[in-house]
């Protein structure tokens, strides 16, 4: 039996995660829990599991929520998502938190000798170098949720990593992938929260209308996988059938498919190396009929050549980049800026602010800082 403390619970992996775990009682167990401000979905957790301590994000629905559940201990905050995790007893992590917060929990996993079933792709991408030397350290195993590394983990199954030529991530090119930049000026947020294939989080859905979030899952790769960034290419598949690919020294290339579903992703992270059954619709070739694949247009998606910019110079840019575009992100959310916005604000914060190594979490979180406060100046002139 695997104790799951799952972070993140009411969000769309979170709500998954739950669905396997009731799919597979005799393997998983949900150990704890946290979710944001969505407490309606903590009350529904609790109809269906018994465990004894939660995190919610504000002190104020913890109060209504330990009124409401006497035997349970409930925690608030990122201080109560790291009481949470010292004081359960737990298997892997499930980290599905959004943005920048999830760093945090993923190293005090890894500190603590915990697997990590990582969909919270900004821990990476911010601290990749800081949760790289932790797992040096340390026993942990971080078992990728995303779906294209967990095509390229499964495609790596018995094979060397040392034999690999490159890594061939596919992207959908997300909702405006049809638009050209003059098109994208007067795009709304219904239009960029329309995903054709995937069914996400709002954060990760415009992230992928902007190809940020592809840009973000280089960098994941990176970290993931040990290798260089001329040996991870980008590939657009506008169908969404092969997750990703392998390309071994032999030009042998193994392909990942299946159905978007990002159940199965969640499932191989926690059963690996196990396979599971699964209830989703499965795979008809037939059906899809037609598989296409392109190069990328690097000026039509400017931030996934930035995401390769700032891997490569690393220090504090990927944090910059990372906090700049949650910010951003975050305004064209709240309909403060228009989309392209978003893009001008990141490739500004990257240009902008000052190099600095990172070395330390202080350091990190200094990064965020400069990232975050260079966004809210830019969005604070629009607005
Ligand atoms: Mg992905």
């Amino acid at each position: 039996m695997k104790r799951i403390l799952l972070l993140g619970a009411s969000g769309s992996i979170g709500l998954q995660t739950i669905d396997v775990i009731l799919q597979h009682p005799d393997l998983f167990e949900l150990a704890a829990f946290g979710v944001g401000k969505n407490i309606e979905q903590a009350r529904d957790i609790l109809k269906q599991f018994d465990v004894p301590a939660f995190a919610v994000q504000k002190e104020s629905d913890a109060v209504t929520l330990a009124r409401e559940y006497p035997g349970k201990t409930v925690l608030f905050g990122e201080e109560g998502i790291l009481d949470l995790m010292k004081q359960t007893d737990y298997d892997v992590l499930v980290n599905a938190l959004v943005g920048f917060a999830g760093f945090a929990p993923t190293l005090a996993a890894i500190e603590s000798d915990h697997d990590v079933a990582l969909a919270n792709k900004e821990s990476l991408v911010c601290g990749g170098e800081l949760i790289q030397r932790a797992l040096a350290l340390h026993s942990a195993v971080i078992y990728p949720i995303d779906s294209e590394h967990s095509a390229i983990f499964q495609c790596l199954q018995g094979n060397r990593t040392r034999q690999v030529r490159r890594l061939i991530i596919t992207a959908s090119g997300g909702s405006f992938r049809n638009l050209s930049r003059d098109q994208l000026k007067d795009v709304t947020l219904e239009q960029a929260l329309a995903h054709p294939n995937w069914s996400m989080g709002a954060k990760i859905t415009i992230d992928s209308a902007t190809m940020m979030n592809k840009g973000f899952e280089v960098i994941e790769a990176h970290w993931l996988f040990h290798l260089p960034y001329d040996q991870i290419d980008v590939i657009m598949h506008p169908q969404s059938i092969v997750h990703s690919m392998v390309e071994y020294v032999d030009h042998s290339v193994m392909a990942q498919m299946g159905t978007p579903d990002m159940r199965l992703p969640i499932q191989y992270a926690l059963s690996w190396p196990d396979r599971l059954p699964l209830d989703e619709t499965p795979l008809d070739l037939a059906k899809v009929g037609t598989l296409e694949f392109h190069e990328p247009d690097k000026e039509r998606f400017p931030l996934l050549a930035l995401a390769y910019e700032a891997g490569e110079k690393g220090g504090n840019l990927c944090a910059v980049m990372n906090a700049a575009n949650e910010a951003a992100n975050h305004a064209f959310r709240n309909r403060q800026i228009p989309f392209t916005m978003i893009e001008d604000i990141v490739i500004g914060a990257v240009r902008e602010c000052p190099f600095a190594e990172l070395n330390t979490p202080e350091d990190l979180l200094a990064a965020n800082t400069a990232g975050y406060e260079y966004a809210v100046n830019r969005i604070g002139k629009v607005y």
